[in-house]
């Protein structure tokens, strides 16, 4: 029996048992799960799903063009999905991070992680007075004003930009698109701080939505092991990691990029924080996998840290094979140019690659490398990026610190 709701609205069935992950609270429906879908819910929609007895199961919103054709937003038959419940619900986010001791002091972070806040689809950065929004569904994409102008209202911020550029909308039938949605247009240059550094962000033309938060928790722990310590910074960006490394004491920082406009940035940031790039950093703009084989043979190119932050190598299932030999290469290469008893920090941030599967990844890099490599320190995304338990696929960052111990391997090569 259905519950008696306020509003109406058109019911997909589900096929006899297929409710379970629903019931479980998992946000997606896959096509292979639906029984029916009403002709007259238009995509973008607000729909009931409902069991194959026509029982209630929860709400969310509908893309026939998608895989996943229905994300849910509540299992609460009585909740009405009117622009009270969006301002619930990013309220609700924006709270999390105001009392999250992760991001004190950071005027970078994501204040909306999609799925894992509860709002399938939407990704949210601050990044200073403003906000980056990213509509990664047709759903959000045709609601995005509205909540361009809910985050205006509940954040004080300035201004709103979209950077929908993810690959993602492609299978939702979704063009790229980028602009100004509310507000003020932002400077060419918006400076945000983390840990008392300071970083200048691109918000409408750098990558993704122009810093990496997600790494935040790392760089710190990076930057434990980096004071009086040469370090390698590969994948650098706009030089964050390299940054923190010499915050914490290290003696020279070499970043490799193979975007120039990056690297430029990361010297506007090392100078914008007293550092000065020619006495401090090497700034390499090269493809890592060239040059990380290069330096093999050349012993003055040794380090006690390095870092490997490579983009998102699997983008699907059939780029796996590829990018596990790419986080092979790297790391192998990474490995034979690290000093006995040398650091290395490795990330994967392909979602379809999990931690064993990476760690194991790295082992074979290790052998092949011949080197002794003890795991001290597993990490993840910061706290900002959440992962709901319900949602597992939200987990995508994993990385290790590794050492390359002294081993008689060293001493007899
Ligand atoms: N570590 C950075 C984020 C790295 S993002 C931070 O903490 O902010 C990944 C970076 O890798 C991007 O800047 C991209 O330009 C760079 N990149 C991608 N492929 C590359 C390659 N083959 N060689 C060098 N850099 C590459």
């Amino acid at each position: 029996m259905s519950h008696p709701t306020m509003h109406e609205y058109p019911a997909v069935a589900l096929k006899p048992g297929r409710e379970k992950p629903v019931r479980q609270r998992h946000p997606w429906i896959f096509s292979g799960a639906i029984a029916s879908i009403p002709n007259e819910a238009a995509d973008g929609a607000i729909v009931d799903v409902c069991d194959a007895q026509g029982g209630f199961l929860a709400r969310g919103y509908l893309n026939r063009r998608s895989q996943i054709q229905v994300r849910l937003l509540t299992w609460d038959a009585e909740e009405v999905i009117d622009t009270a419940f969006w301002r619930r619900r990013l309220r609700a986010a924006i709270a999390m991070r105001a009392a999250l001791p992760e991001v004190q002091g950071c005027t970078a972070l994501r204040l909306i992680n999609a799925e894992s806040d509860f709002l399938p689809g939407l990704t949210v950065d601050r990044l200073g007075d403003f906000l980056v929004l990213q509509a990664g569904t047709l759903a959000i994409d045709q609601r995005k004003q509205m909540l361009a102008e809910l985050l205006l209202e509940l954040t004080g911020c300035r201004g709103i930009v979209e950077r929908s550029e993810m690959a993602v909308r492609r299978l939702e039938g979704l063009a790229a698109v980028s602009g100004v949605l509310v507000g003020e247009a932002p400077p060419a240059s918006v400076e945000v701080v983390e840990d008392g550094l300071i970083f200048a962000v691109d918000l409408l033309h750098g990558q993704k939505t122009g810093f990496y938060s997600d790494q935040r928790t790392n760089r710190r722990r990076v930057a434990a092991y980096c004071a009086g310590k040469r370090v390698l910074n590969a994948f650098s960006y706009t030089g964050a990691f390299g940054l923190h490394a010499l915050r914490g004491g290290a003696e020279h920082v070499v970043n490799i990029d193979s975007s120039v406009p990056a690297l430029e940035l990361a010297e506007v940031n090392l100078r914008r924080n007293g550092f000065d790039p020619d006495r401090w950093t090497e700034n390499i703009a090269g493809d890592v996998f060239q040059v990380l084989r290069d330096w093999q043979t050349n012993p003055e190119r040794r380090y006690d840290v390095i870092i490997l932050d490579p983009p998102k190598f699997a983008q699907n299932q059939a780029t796996m094979e590829r990018a596990l030999r790419g986080y092979k290469e790297i790391n192998r290469l990474a490995l034979g140019l690290l000093r006995p008893g040398g650091v290395l920090a490795t990330f994967s941030c392909s979602g379809l690659v999990g931690a064993d599967l990476f760690q194991k990844v790295v082992f074979s890099a290790a052998i092949d490398a011949g080197r002794d490599v003890q795991l001290l320190e597993t990490l993840r995304q910061s706290a900002d990026h959440p992962v709901a338990l319900t949602f597992p696929e939200g987990e995508y960052l994993k990385g290790f610190i590794l050492r390359a111990a002294c081993t008689s391997r060293d001493t007899n090569a």
